[in-house]
């Protein structure tokens, strides 16, 4: 894995050090004297992570950590701090600052690579994410984030401890200091219930490494990491005091964070907190993309499919047609002089409500679009002669025996609507989606051509 860190140190000889040892697992390495340069040096290099040391004389990185915190530019910026020191009150100001690990001079080496590694690839997950929501955002469909509602949602924190003494401890740690949905979950129970339904999955469990037996906790936090209801959600590892070398192989094995029992009740609770922010921002961003991705085949009036869409799904039908493919091409009548008549708003009311006629006439497969202004495309397959006549005759019927009610100052609206039918038996093999359609929108124009309101069908095979 490939990366940039910025070793931040008053004493040259300590970045070297880390120079060093990080070199050696070659990653490109820049170095900061002190505070104002570390600040300067983040702002135009945008390094992957930063290492800090706590005591410089200029700046302390507490006050480096928060500065890089508060700027839009660096806030997102991994930060480990550094310190000679294991005082409890300067780790705490540490997590609350923002650092996302507090790492104890010397540092051990196979500690501080596995921590960065697994800094770096959560920082990988979330530019992906960054770049697949960039790409939906630019079809016009982003939207604000709180309109997903997983901001709001309450934590929901599963504890899967060897014993229930011990649970019952981490819970009333965690208790007070933290709200929502603290619960305290056996090793089946995680993988079972936990991996059935992903939008009912814990957010964070917190997993003690050895439970019934030694390195348990190592391998339910890999099953948790390979099913799909539980793939996204945050973990952190509880260790004995100094097993760094399981700590360190947890972090491999995907825990976002690891903890040294006896812990600080407080601790646990900032960690927590840390990594449900990071997942709900996780969370926020994967629904920015399927959204986005769920709008790029969205006609936004209707709700139905869109073009684009109808084509992709024809191509699957015409690969898998079952014992025939049907298409229709569907125009309602005069709708020009709805709109002329009626207003632009109403119009889309009566699209609106085609829309439902039209699907509540259909099977759960077949395909409704809408394909143009007032334009739907209907394809099935598993369907023969007589079912598609059927069809197209019971949708044509759907648009025009009842008029529309699109608001109590209008009186009912009667619309009609055309079809232009292709029939099994003139899907020739081999034919493609885009003949297809032509071929119905042909059939379409004859309709109109006799009259409207009538299904017609053109028997020319499609090329
Ligand atoms: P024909 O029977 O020949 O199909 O006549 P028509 O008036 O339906 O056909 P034409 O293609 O001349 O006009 C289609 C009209 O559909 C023009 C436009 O005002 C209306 N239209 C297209 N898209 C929308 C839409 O999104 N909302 C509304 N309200 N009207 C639309
Ligand atoms: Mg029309
Ligand atoms: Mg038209």
């Amino acid at each position: 894995m490939t990366g940039r860190i910025l070793v931040v140190d008053d004493v040259a000889t300590n970045r070297i050090v880390m120079k060093v040892k990080l070199a050696a697992a070659c990653y490109t390495v820049e170095q900061a004297e002190n505070g104002a340069a570390a600040l300067r040096i983040a702002q135009e290099k945008k390094p992957d992570l930063i290492l800090l040391d706590v005591m410089m004389p200029d700046m302390s990185g507490l006050e480096v950590c928060r500065k890089l915190k508060a700027d839009p530019v660096t806030a997102d910026i991994p930060i480990l701090l550094i310190t000679a020191l294991s005082d409890r009150d300067a780790k705490m100001e540490g997590l609350e600052a923002g650092a996302d690990d507090f790492l104890t001079k010397p540092v051990e080496e196979v500690t501080l690579l596995a921590r960065v590694r697994s800094l770096l690839r959560a920082r990988d997950s979330v530019r992906e994410l960054l770049v697949s929501d960039g790409s939906a955002g630019s079809f016009g469909f982003a939207e604000a984030p709180t309109q997903f509602g997983v901001k709001t949602r309450p934590g929901r924190i599963a504890l899967v401890a060897p014993g229930p003494r011990g649970a019952i401890l981490w819970k009333a740690a965690i208790d007070d200091r933290i709200g929502g949905d603290v619960r305290i979950i056996q090793r089946e129970a995680a993988l079972t219930e936990a991996a059935a339904d992903p939008d009912s999955a814990p957010d964070i469990f917190v997993i003690s490494v050895d439970l019934a037996q030694r390195n348990e906790g190592l391998r339910l936090l890999s099953d948790l990491r390979s099913r799909p209801g539980t793939r996204h959600a945050a973990s952190i590892m509880i260790l004995p005091e100094g097993d760094s070398e399981r700590a360190a192989i947890a972090l491999d094995l995907g825990a976002n964070d690891v903890l040294h029992d006896p812990f600080d009740a407080k601790e646990l609770a900032i960690r927590i907190s840390a990594q449900l922010d990071r997942k709900r921002e996780a969370d926020r961003m994967r629904a920015g993309v399927r959204r986005g991705l769920e709008a790029a085949v969205t006609d936004p009036l209707t709700g139905l499919h869109n073009r684009r869409f109808a084509l992709h799904r024809m191509e699957q039908m015409l690969a898998n047609p079952g014992s025939g493919v049907a298409v229709m091409m569907i125009d309602l009548d005069y709708f020009k002089k709805i709109n002329d008549r009626y207003g632009h708003p109403a119009g889309d009311e009566v699209l609106c409500q085609v829309g439902h006629r039209l699907r509540a006439q259909l099977r759960g497969n077949d395909l409704l679009a809408r394909v143009g202004g007032e334009e739907f495309l209907v394809a099935m397959s598993n369907t023969d002669r007589n079912g598609a006549l059927e069809c197209a005759e019971r949708l044509r019927e759907a648009v025009g025996r009842t008029d529309f009610d699109v608001s109590d100052d209008i009186k009912p609206i009667h619309v009609t609507a055309s079809v232009g039918l292709t029939l099994p038996e003139d899907v020739h093999k081999g034919a493609r989606a885009d003949a297809l359609i032509q071929q119905a929108d042909d059939a379409l124009y004859s309709a109109k051509a006799m009259g409207r309101d009538q299904v017609s069908r053109m028997p020319r095979p499609a090329a």
